[in-house]
């Protein structure tokens, strides 16, 4: 038997989705992967190489300090000061990719039967890391500008959450960005009520059109904010980090020691390597470019793919936009259909926490090209057409009984961040 704090902590359909999605033939729209095609690999290679040359190889090789690398943490730092979050080097932890940052976060300020407050629908690896830690999730309510601030404060006030996690730029799954006027409310809502913000941000960089906004970190001390090279650079590296507040950095770093010591001291330094010698904005203003003409052409694609009644978002930056369906529809019930026509998408209702709204697929746009995004929405389009796609057609409203996000447009997008 396992133990209980495994035991209703759900795996991840998306990680079993991937696993489903070995045949060539299918084109998916799936994972949250960036686009191999894109990876750096030359400047990777030289950067392994010359700090397995050089000479402090053999220390490359060694045990590390638990906070991580100290020329990788400078380095980050500057890049965070330079993007308007003023940051120490000091400040930063290093940590296994952002997702063990989640795990730290969790286990150095959640007791069993603490509150978390998340959006809905959020992340779900993020839920499954405060479900693993015991915690109990409430949502807020949210609309195309991301998160109301008014009813965090709400939140807060009626269910005293330890934490309120975030993902508010280029939303996973929504793609979804909390509005700049929006983000001084937040911070002052849990900053009052010494409310710790979890603010998550691999996708903050993938911007396609529209001005930068600041990180809520910029706005108050109360918040974590937890980067990420997955994105920018490539998953495969494992490295991220969270830019920690003095009352909580010694707990982190402890949390950090007991989970695994220290992250890779050779991908650190390898990365450090990296960053010293390669030109990282020009690389992320490439991975714009190539994801800005996918996104442009899935959304572009949609209307005529999807049926009438639809809804989805038209997002920034990022990697998804997220779709409902008409009343009816169940976005589970249609993925065998879709698999059959071999294009995959991932079901919405795993991304919530409480009832969820089954008419809601997320669609990512980055690792196909742009053919290949015709070619899928085609497809999506004649498993949608399918007499099995409408498993539900019976029932008015969602299968939960919930009400669909009212805060779609009835245009048919929701425009988010500074649209
Ligand atoms: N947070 C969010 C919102 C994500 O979408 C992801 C990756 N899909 C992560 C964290 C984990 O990223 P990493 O590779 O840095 O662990």
């Amino acid at each position: 038997m396992v133990a209980a704090r495994l035991r209703d902590v759900a795996s991840s359909p998306v990680r079993d989705l991937l696993a489903l999605l070995e045949r060539p033939e299918v084109l998916s729209f799936a994972g949250g992967l960036p686009a191999p095609e894109l990876f750096d690999l030359g400047g990777v290679r030289e950067a392994y190489a010359s700090v397995l040359s050089g000479p402090r190889a053999r220390l490359a090789l060694q045990y590390a300090p638990s906070e991580g690398d100290p020329s990788l943490r400078a380095l980050v730092a500057g890049r965070m000061t330079g993007r308007g979050l003023p940051t120490d080097a000091g400040d930063l932890l290093i940590t296994t990719g952002s997702q063990q940052a989640l795990t730290l976060v969790a286990t150095a300020l959640l007791d069993p039967g603490a509150v978390v407050a998340v959006e809905e629908p959020t992340y779900l690896a993020a839920l499954q890391c405060f479900q693993l830690a015991g915690a109990r999730i409430v949502t807020v309510p949210g609309d195309d500008d991301g998160v109301d601030p008014a009813a965090l404060g709400e939140v807060i006030r009626q269910h005293r959450p330890t934490l309120f996690y975030t993902v508010p730029t280029f939303a996973n799954p929504t793609g979804r960005t909390l509005a700049a006027s929006r983000r001084a409310a937040v911070a002052e809502v849990t900053a009052d009520a010494g409310v710790w913000v979890v603010e998550d941000d691999p996708y903050g960089e993938l911007r396609y059109r529209g001005e930068p906004v600041l990180p809520l970190a910029a706005a108050a001390e109360n918040v974590l904010y937890l980067g990420s090279f997955s994105k920018i650079g490539a998953p495969g590296l494992r490295l991220g980090w969270v830019r920690t507040r003095p009352a909580v950095r010694p707990a982190l770093v402890v949390a950090k020691q007991a989970t695994d010591l220290h992250t890779s001291t050779i991908d650190q330094a390898a990365a450090a390597a990296y960053l010293s010698a390669t030109d990282l904005d020009r690389h992320v203003g490439r991975l714009c470019d190539a994801y800005r003409e996918r996104r442009d052409a899935m959304i572009g694609a949609l209307p005529s793919v999807l049926p009438p009644g639809s809804r989805w978002t038209d997002p920034d930056g990022g990697m998804f936009t997220w779709v409902r369906l008409p009343d009816g529809y169940d976005a589970a019930a249609l993925l065998p259909t879709a698999l059959a026509h071999d294009v995959a998408f991932v079901p919405g209702a795993p991304f919530y926490a409480t009832a969820p709204d089954r008419a809601t697929l997320r669609l990512s746009f980055t690792t196909p090209t742009v053919d290949e995004i015709r070619e899928g929405l085609r497809r999506l389009g004649l498993a949608l057409r399918h007499p099995d796609a409408q498993a539900d057609s019976g029932t008015p409203g969602t299968m939960s009984g919930r009400k669909p996000v009212d805060s779609w447009t009835r245009t048919g997008q929701i425009a988010s961040g500074a649209r």
